[in-house]
């Protein structure tokens, strides 16, 4: 079939309404999930393949967040599904006011390469569960691990239904000059801006799941030898190669000092004296992404760390010592296993550095000063983020995840994945047994005086 052709089975198996019965989206999400824990020893021997990504870091960054939101959907869908009543106002007296939760039809899901699994299955999961249709294109550069949601996707859907479609920049192009209902991309910020822009020619809606450079604030109160572990746990994961790392420390100056020795300790304690060596340290994606890395190593002081090996795409965890914000490592996001360290003595320091870039995807804060804390989460803008830890509010369903400004616009996880492939729609069930006629012509000043009444006491 060519794209046109499966866009077009798309559309009409959605006229169909096939799609709009909850229990046929059941049958498709249980058989998903039966596929997918069929394939699990397969997704981690692709992931290893692809990244060298362990199955430890596998089952917590992809297989395990891929099976709980299933079961989420599988359990809530008939309660997401049914009109949700609302508070009637006394305006449009005598009525019953309901929000239905609409498909939008067909779905283009654009997925990238970091958690290849994860971030292709997750969104195409709510977009089933939400009753749409979908095309998949997850990305070129995890081969393996793109071939087995390939496998997966083709036990589980008919084609018309869903379908996963491998290529690379042609395909995503020719896939974006499709109408679609809806587009969910997650990449970089160029590329955002791409497909953005293909879906402003139909006014097609679009949720982008983007990057940039997320902070990481480090004050005088805070556990040091906790902070480091953590921060070492959140930014080596997966290779350093996560939208929401932190890209950057700007740690207390009375403080730094004692803060690197730390996280060179926790980076010896994780990985070992020779991180190469390590089965838990994944590999840079590819010679092209580890070059991009080595180029922004010139010129800055890497106080530990720092080994290259392009042909085995490998970068060890290195740490460099205030660079400055026009080099080359600190202009866009990082992506990778390279950690800059900046300090502050006063707050205008931090917000000098902040203030440079675009709104981030994330931001994180370690300190035990609850008024600083507030004051960091008040002040500045960004997607979302996490108190004394890394990463971590990725993983509560209950909370949204996306950016905003360049990193991003909508957001998704758990029910929030739900409403983002569901349109809301307003309907109103007016009752007939009463019908005051003041509303309708002939007008008369009384009945506007009137009406004015009922727009101050009712509303
Ligand atoms: P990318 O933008 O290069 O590629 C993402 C997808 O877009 C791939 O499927 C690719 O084939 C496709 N693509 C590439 N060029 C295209 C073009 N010209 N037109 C249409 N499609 C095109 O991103 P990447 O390198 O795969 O992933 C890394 C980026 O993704 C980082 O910036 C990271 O911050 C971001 N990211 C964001 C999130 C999030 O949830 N916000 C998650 C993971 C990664």
């Amino acid at each position: 079939m060519t794209i046109s052709e499966t866009v077009s089975a798309q559309q009409e198996f959605f006229k169909s309404q096939k799609t709009k019965d909850v229990n046929y989206r059941l049958k498709l999400l249980n058989a998903l999930k039966i596929e997918i824990l069929s394939k699990e020893q397969d997704i981690y021997f692709a992931l290893k393949k692809d990244f060298y990504k362990s199955e430890f870091e596998s089952f917590i960054s992809e297989f395990g967040l891929v099976i709980s939101e299933l079961n989420l959907a599988i359990k809530n869908l008939k309660k997401w599904t049914k009109p949700q009543r609302v508070k009637s106002s006394l305006l449009t007296f005598p009525s019953k006011d309901f929000i239905y939760k609409e498909p939008y039809g067909n779905i283009l899901i654009i997925a990238p390469w970091n958690y290849p699994f994860l971030l292709a299955i997750e969104p195409l999961i709510m977009a089933i569960a939400a009753g749409n249709t979908v095309v998949l294109k997850p990305s070129e550069l995890t081969q393996n691990t793109s071939q087995v949601i390939s496998e997966i996707i083709k036990n589980v859907f008919p084609i018309e239904v869903a379908t996963s479609i491998q290529g690379g920049v042609e395909l995503a192009t020719e896939l974006l000059a499709q109408k679609w209902s809806y587009i969910f991309f997650t990449g970089s910020v160029p590329v955002g801006k791409i497909v953005a822009k293909a879906a402003a020619k139909h006014l097609t809606p679009v949720t982008l799941e983007l990057g940039g450079k997320s902070p990481c604030i480090i004050d005088d109160t805070t556990n040091l030898k906790l902070t480091a572990r953590r921060l070492v746990w959140g930014k080596f994961l997966n290779g350093g190669q996560t939208c929401i790392a932190a890209d950057y420390i700007i740690v207390q100056n009375n403080v730094k000092e004692a803060l690197i020795e730390n996280i060179k300790n926790e980076i010896i304690r994780f990985y070992g004296d020779n991180p190469k060596n390590s089965s838990d340290f994944p590999r840079i994606i590819n010679k092209k992404h580890t070059e991009r890395l080595a180029k922004t190593l010139e010129g800055v002081k890497v106080i530990f760390g720092g080994q290259i090996d392009v042909d085995n795409c490998y970068i060890s965890p290195t740490l460099v010592d205030e660079p400055n914000l026009n080099s080359a490592l600190m202009s866009d996001e990082i992506f990778g296993p390279i950690l800059p360290i900046l300090s502050y003595e006063l707050e205008k320091d931090i917000e000098r550095i902040i203030w440079n870039y675009e709104k981030p995807l994330a931001l994180y804060v370690f300190s035990k000063n609850t008024f600083f804390i507030e004051k960091i989460i008040n002040k500045f803008e960004f997607g979302g983020g996490a108190i004394n830890d890394l990463l971590i509010h990725f993983g509560n369903q209950r909370l949204p995840f996306g950016g905003v400004g360049t990193s991003g616009m909508g957001a998704y996880h758990g029910k929030h994945g739900f409403n983002t492939f569901s349109h809301d729609k307003a309907i109103i069930k007016r009752g007939n047994w009463l019908d005051p006629n003041i509303r309708y012509a002939p007008y008369s000043n009384k009945n506007l005086n009137i009406i004015k009444k009922m727009f101050k006491w009712f509303s």
